[in-house]
């Protein structure tokens, strides 16, 4: 019986009921179809099979609906109990699936945890652009930059540090060929080779090479290559490219050095060396093998080797001063003999130095050893010839204070006699014959001065005098009135301010002055009255002298030679002298550890300049 009869035909029951299972009918057949191809198009979907069962299990549903409107008419109920039983098993399917995930859908991210790991990645997306930019900067500051090539198309890629590197315009075409042109013509082979080793044999490469810019600068560059295999075969070469023209320069300039220390090391005859206490380092320079005569790294450098080769007679001092200093982190300073390899005896100076780095634990010793006997040969020979010169002038001056000494007294006689003649018998001498003995006498007292002058000379030398305080004022008072008839002839006027007190002899004061004066006097213009004026001023440890005339000036050719004993500008007849004064002046000033200097303009007058000691040192 059609389920009909169960609403009594009745319309206003049966249309509801008829509408109501058709529209859930229609609806449960739309939302399969819809899942169905939700879960088709979205791939990251997960737990798909679950969506999958229960769009079934709504299509049985609909089918369901569907037989209810068909059996108010006609009575298919075996058809209604297959679906219901269907319906059953597919819901009962779907409900055994979604027990089992339902655990792991708990587990799924919420959509506020999502929002979160949204904000997370979002961060971790800025952080890598930053880090990014960094390396982008890293690489821009030590001009690295990369490159690959696309072995089939021969497509070349550079980075920006690359065209920047090759003073390029960034990201202009640039093929295989040209790049390769860049390389300098002495090393474009070389890459050229390297290059297509690379890609026929997978063969990587690391080279140094030069490079010519677009802007035509010479650069060193480090270009790396690397073939990238696919099934065996390479697709790509990729590689790095830096600017390393800095780093290669100063390796260059570093070789430099190290060929100029050594040519430095072979003309100074001189090695260097360095010993760190950990025993870690042990340097010897080619200079140092070649002092004890082994050719470089011949031998193991140490510090037993150099102090074997050490002579016998000098070893323990060595040994000693060297130790001593290491155990007190000392610097010494040596000079002893060597036994080199060819059995040489050498003369070497050796200088140790303590380095002390502050911030490592390596403290060691540096030092330098030159081969010195060439100038300690000379150094001795120059010491022999010094101490011979000494003695040879010690005995001429000895002579000469003895000759001068001794042959005051016969001058004495023969001038006694002489003026003995004069007296008692001059009255038979003729004009002629008193004209002899008169010259006589003159060459006598000319032979007196000069003997005076010269054993005062040759006191100077042979006598030592302790230094008393000198008044200077005093000084010059005697000396002006020694020299009053000279003074007083000549028309001299002398100036000078209130003199100091020197340390010396006052004696030799005496007649420094009186030399200086004198000859400013005897040296002056035929017409003009003589102007002498002494200053004075403080120097430090010294006073300093100036005498200045108004004579006839010295020509600066003369102003060396007029110092040296007998040398006399004039003759006899001209003006009278020895030409010992100046002589012994700077004798006395060189006492004082003092030179004389003279200042002069030729026919207008003359200083001269010197120092006298403030005090006993
Ligand atoms: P001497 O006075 O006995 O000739 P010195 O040794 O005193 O010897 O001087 C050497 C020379 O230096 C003198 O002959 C003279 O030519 C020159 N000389 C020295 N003092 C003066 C001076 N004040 N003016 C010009 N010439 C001078």
């Amino acid at each position: 019986m059609p389920h009909g009869h169960c609403y009594f035909w009745e319309k206003d029951i049966l249309i509801p009921i008829v509408i109501g299972d058709l529209l859930t009918f229609l609806s449960y057949m739309t939302i399969p179809i819809l899942l169905w191809k939700f879960v088709k198009n979205r791939e990251d979907l997960r737990f798909g099979v679950v969506f999958k069962a229960f769009a079934a299990f709504i299509f049985f549903c609909g089918i369901g609906h569907l037989i209810d409107v068909i059996n108010i008419w006609e009575p298919y109920y075996r058809v209604s109990a297959i679906a219901k039983m269907c319906t059953g098993l597919v819901s009962l399917g779907t409900v055994l699936m979604l027990f089992k995930l339902y655990p792991k859908a708990l587990k799924l991210p919420s959509v506020s945890r999502l929002d979160n790991i949204n904000d997370e990645l979002k961060r971790k997306n800025k952080e890598l652009v930053e880090l990014n930019e960094m390396y982008d900067d890293t690489m821009k500051a030590v001009r690295l930059g990369y490159w690959h090539l696309d072995v089939e198309s021969n497509e070349l890629y550079w980075s920006d540090v690359v065209y920047d590197i090759h003073e390029m315009e960034r990201g202009c075409n640039v093929d295989v060929a040209s790049a390769l042109n860049f390389y300098h013509p002495d090393h474009r082979e070389v890459i050229s080779e390297l290059v297509t080793n690379a890609i026929q044999n997978s063969e990587p490469f690391d080279v140094q090479l030069k490079i010519i810019t677009a802007s035509q600068n010479e650069l060193w560059v480090r270009a790396i290559g690397k073939a990238e295999l696919k099934d065996g075969k390479p697709v790509k070469l990729k590689g790095l490219f830096q600017d390393i023209d800095d780093l290669k320069r100063k390796e260059e300039q570093l070789t430099q050095n190290e060929s100029a220390l050594k040519e430095a090391e072979d003309l100074a005859q001189l090695g260097n060396w360095r010993w760190s206490f950990d025993r870690q380092e042990r340097y010897w320079s080619d200079g140092r093998f070649k002092i004890l005569g082994y050719e470089p790294g011949e031998i193991e450098p140490s510090l037993q080797v150099a102090l074997d080769s050490v002579h016998p007679e000098d070893r323990e001092r060595v040994e000693g001063t060297i130790k001593q200093a290491i155990e007190k982190d000392e610097d010494y300073e040596l000079s002893y003999r060597i036994i080199n390899q060819s059995n040489e005896v050498r003369i070497v100076k050796d200088k140790g130095v303590f380095v002390n780095l502050p911030h490592t634990k390596g403290q060691y010793y540096a030092g330098i050893v030159m081969d010195i006997t060439d100038e300690s040969l000379k150094e001795q020979k120059l010491q022999e010839s010094l101490k011979a010169l000494e003695r040879s002038n010690r005995e001429l001056q000895d002579f000469a204070y003895v000759a001068s000494h001794d042959l005051q007294e016969p001058l004495r006689v023969i001038t006694s006699y002489l003026q003995l003649i004069e007296m008692s018998y001059g009255h038979l001498l003729d004009d002629e014959g008193k004209l002899f003995i008169e010259s006589i006498i003159k060459a006598s007292a000319r032979m007196k001065t000069l003997i005076n002058d010269l054993l005062v000379l040759s006191r100077l030398e042979t006598k030592q005098r302790d230094a008393v305080p000198v008044d200077l004022n005093k000084v010059i008072n005697v000396v002006k009135e020694d020299l009053s008839l000279k003074i007083i002839d000549s028309n001299a006027e002398i100036k000078h301010p209130e003199l100091p007190v020197v340390y010396g002899d006052e004696g030799r004061m005496r007649r420094l002055f009186q030399n200086f004066i004198g000859n400013s006097i005897k040296f002056r213009r035929p017409d003009v009255d003589p102007k002498i004026e002494i200053e004075w001023s403080d120097v430090g440890e010294k006073y300093q002298f100036k005498i200045k005339d108004n004579g006839i000036g010295i020509k600066e050719e003369y102003f060396e030679r007029i110092f040296t004993i007998f040398q006399r500008l004039h003759t006899r007849e001209e003006y009278e002298g020895t030409g010992i004064g100046l002589a012994i002046c700077k004798k006395i000033v060189g006492k004082h550890d003092s030179t004389i200097r003279v200042e002069s303009e030729y026919g207008k007058g003359s200083s001269f300049i010197f120092e006298l000691n403030k005090s006993k040192g």
